[in-house]
């Protein structure tokens, strides 16, 4: 076991590549532009999927949704995770995750855990109400017993957004969705400072990426004369309230710009869980912090979500023994030649009733192609990325020899299946989740 042993990991919610760009050399996130200075920072990792329990549950196995058959209605207990590997390890694991059943069961065997109560989404304001100083009292216990995980996801970023008060937030802020990312930045710096490099590795990913509505105002709350109301009313349902408010402020803001705004402002208003897997969703950040490895290396290759699995695991020289989708991308990381490895990408089920999503298909730093998931000669889309990288263009009917090509590599990658079913968390349970969530 190496030295440097400890590992912090942090998910940010719905915190895509778009996003970052809007961060990198901006004087106004600093904190966040020194991280990439310190790590190594993978500007194309490719997530498995557009929803929290499917990406995670491939971050944390090495293997893809439709193998390992996790996510957000269900989990699979067969299946070993990163958790596992370091519990047999003797690592004491604790973790700051929301209160949704997908994070209980990730983390039931954790040493100990914070879950955080999701659903008080009115006075919910994440790292600066306070979960960035219970993240920062977690760090500062000296009687964690070595090595140990920390693992921390962040519900920061997720729909409906809220902007933080109290907050001294820098004049040349010109939107909300700004605002809340400098509070992100504040927090990266505070949590990194509380992080003793020279024995913690350091992790920083997301899950998916966001379509951020371009004309939505973010700070929704519940109009007045509910208010008086809400003490008398049952927690579960003053949330429900505000749910239904934001989507129907939601729909009539679509209603309403719908012809005024161009192609890409109106992909803004698409939700997740559908029939799209744009580069918005799928693109996310990976940063790695490790004293051994060269400081603000930026890798531009693919790499993918199955991968941060056995990265891990060989940076902390532990052997995996599991059969996964992933490698290690430690020798990309010391400066060897890799070859680009394909993408699996995948949109997961909408409610829990459908076992798997309505899209599957692969991504290349050349091509995109997508199609049905039930019936490989529906939904096709292809996409030359290098030349159209906006993915305006759907070229399946001028490149048709490149669709033949990709679907025969799917179809064979699709015979390894799992096709057992895992059963779905309760659905009483579920429902209450989708509703804190603001999906229902
Ligand atoms: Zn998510």
């Amino acid at each position: 076991m190496s030295k440097n042993s400890n590992l912090l990991i942090i998910t940010i919610d719905s915190f895509g590549s778009d996003q970052v760009s809007k961060m990198i050399n901006s004087d106004m996130f600093s904190n966040f532009n020194n991280l990439l200075k310190t790590g190594i920072y993978f500007s194309n990792s490719v997530s498995s999927s557009d929803s929290t329990g499917s990406s995670l549950g491939s971050i944390f196995t090495g293997k893809y949704p439709f193998k390992n058959k996790i996510g957000h209605f269900r989990f699979n207990s067969k299946i070993k995770t990163l958790f596992d590997k370091l519990s047999e390890k003797e690592y004491s694991l604790y973790s700051i995750t929301p209160d949704i059943m997908f994070f209980m069961e990730l983390t039931k065997k954790f040493t100990k855990n914070i879950h955080y109560t999701y659903d008080e989404r009115e006075s919910w304001n994440g790292l600066n109400h306070k979960i960035g100083n219970q993240i920062l009292d977690e760090l500062n216990k000296q009687n964690k017993k070595s090595p140990w995980l920390l693992y921390i996801h962040l519900m920061d970023l997720h729909l409906p957004l809220k902007v933080p008060k109290n907050f001294n937030y820098n004049k040349n802020i010109s939107n909300d969705f700004e605002k809340i990312l400098c509070v992100l930045d504040f927090w990266i710096g505070k949590i990194i400072e509380g992080v003793d490099l020279e024995k913690t590795t350091v992790i920083i990913t997301s899950d998916h990426g966001e379509y951020v509505p371009v004309v939505e105002n973010l700070d929704v709350e519940i109009p007045n004369k509910l208010k008086g109301l809400k003490k008398n009313l049952p927690k579960n349902l003053t949330d429900t309230i505000l749910t239904f408010l934001q989507k129907e402020k939601r729909k009539s803001i679509i209603r309403k710009n719908k012809n005024k705004l161009n192609e890409m402002e109106n992909r803004t208003l698409l939700e997740r869980n559908d029939v799209y897997l744009y580069d918005q969703i799928i693109l996310t950040p990976l940063i790695i912090l490790n004293k051994n490895f060269k400081q603000g290396k930026i890798i531009n290759q693919q790499v993918r979500h199955v991968d941060i699995f056995p990265t891990i695991l060989d940076i902390l020289q532990i052997k995996n023994e599991e059969i996964i989708d992933g490698i290690s991308l430690k020798p990309l990381i010391m400066e060897k030649k890799m070859d680009e490895e394909i993408a699996v990408i995948e949109t997961a089920p909408k409610t829990p009733k459908e076992e798997v999503g309505k899209i599957i298909g692969l991504r290349t730093s050349d091509y995109k192609y997508l199609r049905s998931r039930k019936n490989s000669n529906e939904y096709i889309s292809l996409y030359n990325i290098k030349l159209d990288p906006l993915e305006k263009n759907n070229i399946k009917n001028s490149e048709k020899a490149i669709v033949k090509k990709y679907e025969r590599l799917l179809s064979k990658l699709l015979k390894d299946e799992n096709q057992e079913t895992v059963k779905e968390f309760d659905e009483k349970c579920i429902e209450e989740e989708l509703k804190k969530l603001g999906y229902m």
